[in-house]
């Protein structure tokens, strides 16, 4: 068993429905046809066509001055508090966010970025109170408190602008500067019924995915002002991730951003008609927003359910103790139906 509760030698045989994540999405055949066909040039001249035009559509649709393409949002929010922080620096974060928990402390490896984490609250927000009191003062003794880095959404949950704005204003009276993880930033914007430049309005840069929901293979856009990306070029050069004929893949984002994102939300859709039904079955405590669903079972049930579910073709998130399940688009009806049998036929104790 990986980290992701399957070999890899079994990922590809006996699965009806992958719920693991919304990651596992593989290029539709329009998307593939895109990349074929996009005009493409070196990137790292500045050459690529497709690679700029993705990089205007993004900034264009969170209402920002410009945009920067990365392979992946790991090298995207870590080009980001590079550009932020210097060494000694530090980063106020969630406790449960990516940056945090998921990029293998990657600001304090490569950049000499402190993290100091926040309690993250049962919504995925930051209380203000917890942001002051991770504050720090100008004292020799203390890294400086230099970054304020938020996530939406945040393990499924949206957290509600209000909420954003009471951390981003007492990040800014104390002169920080503000990131928003926004991996799933349309799912955040669809669930919040708000626009994509009020949700990026507070932050200086946002990130977000491309290879999540919206089913791009890789990559993922960071978006801020136009006086950052000079900087952002050489983080991403000094990364590795300045890339040549990056346009396939851009292409790949482009195609998502106009075909699968007027689609994200039947997964969410989806979500709530897994989650009623799963409570219908009263195997555990269910709890669902935006593409995700979280199941906890009861303890003894847990490894039963695993494999039951397994045998019958479904892969669900193998986490203890919730079980984690992301609707995505590769994930239709028929599937959809398929797990909801297999989870109402799963006799407890056996
Ligand atoms: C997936 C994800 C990332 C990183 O994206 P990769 O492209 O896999 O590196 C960052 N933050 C959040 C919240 C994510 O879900």
């Amino acid at each position: 068993m990986s980290l992701y509760g399957y070999d890899s030698a079994d990922a590809a045989t006996n699965c009806i429905c992958d719920l693991r994540s919304d990651t596992l999405t593989k290029p539709s055949v329009g998307m593939r046809q895109a990349m074929m066909s996009a005009p493409l040039g070196d990137d790292v001249y500045g050459e690529d066509p497709t690679v700029a035009r993705l990089e205007q559509e993004l900034a264009a649709r969170l209402g920002k001055e410009a945009a920067m393409f990365f392979p992946t949002g790991t090298q995207s929010n870590l080009a980001a508090v590079m550009a932020h922080c210097g060494r000694g620096d530090e980063v106020i974060v969630g406790d449960r966010y990516h940056l945090y928990c998921d990029e293998a402390a990657g600001v304090s490896v490569l950049a000499g970025v402190s993290m100091m984490p926040v309690n993250t609250a049962e919504d995925g927000g930051l209380d203000a109170d917890g942001i002051v009191a991770a504050l720090k003062v100008d004292d020799p003794h203390y890294p400086r408190s230099r970054l304020l880095s938020l996530e939406n959404s945040v393990g499924g949950r949206v957290v509600s602008s209000d909420r954003i704005k009471a951390g981003i204003d007492v990040a800014r009276k104390a002169d920080l500067a503000t990131h928003l993880d926004g991996a799933r930033f349309f799912n955040a914007i669809i669930e919040l019924g708000c626009d994509a430049p009020h949700l990026a309005a507070p932050f200086d840069t946002i990130s977000v995915c491309l290879s999540k929901g919206l089913g791009a293979p890789s990559g993922s856009v960071l978006v801020g002002p136009q006086a950052m990306m000079a900087q952002l070029k050489r983080n991403r050069k000094i990364l590795g991730g300045a890339m040549r004929q990056s346009g396939v893949l851009a292409a790949a984002g482009l195609f998502a951003l106009e075909h699968h994102l007027p689609q994200l939300a039947q997964d969410h859709v989806r979500a709530a008609s897994l989650a009623s039904a799963l409570r219908h079955t009263g195997l555990g405590d269910v709890s669902s927003q935006t593409n995700m669903v979280f199941l906890t079972p009861r303890a003894e049930d847990h490894p039963g359910l695993i494999r039951h579910m397994a045998e019958a073709g479904i892969k669900i998130g193998g986490q203890s103790p919730a079980i984690r399940m992301v609707l995505h688009r590769d994930v239709d009806d028929a599937a959809l139906d398929a797990a909801i049998t297999a989870f109402r036929a799963f006799e407890p104790g056996h």
